[in-house]
């Protein structure tokens, strides 16, 4: 109990120190000193940045980071913590993201956005008079006296021999052997060898024995009781990351839109989640599509993130419409890992893979492969 107190306090302090990394991103944008001439649309793309305040991108990459420490939770489900002594209800995963803890709006945003699941969590019965702190307990007392000096009484029946006695009378602890009273037989397993027949209450203070102590609830944070049917239902919840498919599109929601700009940036049409017919007529979707406007060549960016590492399937599904498309360049962009024989493999493709664990180092990485690129073929043409 004061174990999980401690921690508590320690986890409710919001980590302000925490940067929100989409300045990074933007700082990308700002320091392209290596563009290549005639491009009409990055005064416009500059300009558009220096205009609109960075806030929806650092609140994407919020939301991203918070995807990030949800797929390492249990069930990738954010529990809330409730702090019986203080009677608050809140959500420590949120500091990690630099949020107040108890911002459950925050979460009900991504709720909205289709990137978790809400789930109710428990019930809570709370005081009628204080209803807004999360901290009652039971209590029981002596119907007779009213008392809270009661004690559970329990029969215990050694099945083996039958006998029954009040269960005080069996010695259960881990240092001493219990035996039975009766035949004095060990007893090794509790569960299996002994039946427990009754179970009633016993003041201490009156020695009324009873059936049923009386339940009150005890209004923790206001000292004082409820009764148990005055009590109101408070729902908590939980938010389970929706699935991986969908962690993954909200990932790449950001990025996209980035790779999108930059390719613009270069003279390119550049389209998201865009269907592209084949050679042999079949149609593909493309995460990233962009033809260029000067020119005959295209280029497919594929963004895959998966948590256990990009593997040789995620590989052939690129491979289906890159070979039925014939693009000049083929990117696979991922923040996934990728082991050696990835790697190979994409190499044996032709696929240009980056993998990076920060999206802005995917961006700029991407903005050097197409920089180099135009400047050797793509601008000439
Ligand atoms: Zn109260
Ligand atoms: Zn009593
Ligand atoms: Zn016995």
């Amino acid at each position: 109990m004061f174990g999980r107190k401690s921690a508590s306090k320690s986890d409710k302090k919001p980590q302000s120190e925490q940067k929100p990394s989409g300045l990074d991103h933007l700082t990308s944008f700002l320091k392209r000193d290596s563009v290549p001439e005639p491009i009409d649309e990055i005064p416009e793309i500059i300009s558009e940045n220096e205009i609109l305040p960075d806030l929806p991108k650092s609140s994407n990459s919020k939301s991203v980071k918070l995807i990030q420490e949800v797929q390492k939770l249990d069930d990738k489900t954010i529990r809330p913590f409730l702090d019986y002594n203080e009677g608050m209800l809140f959500y420590p995963i949120l500091s990690k993201v630099g949020e107040p803890q108890d911002n459950f709006a925050y979460l009900e945003g991504l709720v909205a956005d289709g990137i978790l699941e809400k789930k109710i969590y428990e019930k809570l019965i709370v005081c009628p008079i204080h209803p807004k702190t999360f901290s009652s307990s039971m209590r029981l007392y002596c119907p007779k006296c009213n008392s809270m000096n009661v004690e559970k009484l329990n029969l215990f029946e050694h099945k083996k021999c039958g006998y029954i006695t009040e269960s005080k009378n069996f010695e259960f602890s881990d240092e001493v052997k219990s035996q039975c009273p009766s035949c004095k037989k060990e007893i090794k397993n509790f569960e299996k060898e002994i039946r427990v027949p009754a179970m009633w209450y016993q003041c201490e203070d009156c020695h009324e024995k009873f059936d049923n102590a009386t339940i009150k609830l005890h209004c923790r944070k206001h000292e004082h009781d409820f009764d148990t049917n005055s009590g109101q239902f408070i729902t908590t919840y939980s938010y389970k990351l929706k699935n991986s498919e969908i962690s993954i599109n909200s990932d790449t929601a950001q990025i996209k839109e980035e790779l999108v700009n930059l390719l613009n940036g270069f003279n390119f049409d550049a389209e998201v989640n865009c269907s592209v017919k084949g050679k042999t007529g079949n149609m593909h979707e493309i995460p990233i599509y962009a033809k260029s406007k000067t020119s005959d060549i295209s280029i497919l960016i594929f963004i895959k993130n998966q948590i256990g590492g990009i593997d040789e399937s995620v590989m052939n599904s690129i491979l289906v419409p890159k070979l039925d498309i014939e693009p000049k360049n083929t990117l696979l962009v991922t923040i996934s890992d990728v082991n050696e024989s990835i790697e190979n493999l994409a190499h044996h493709y032709g696929i240009i893979l980056i993998s990076n664990p920060d999206f802005s180092k995917i961006i700029s990485k991407v903005e050097e492969f197409v920089s180099d690129w135009y400047t050797r073929d793509g601008g000439s043409k």
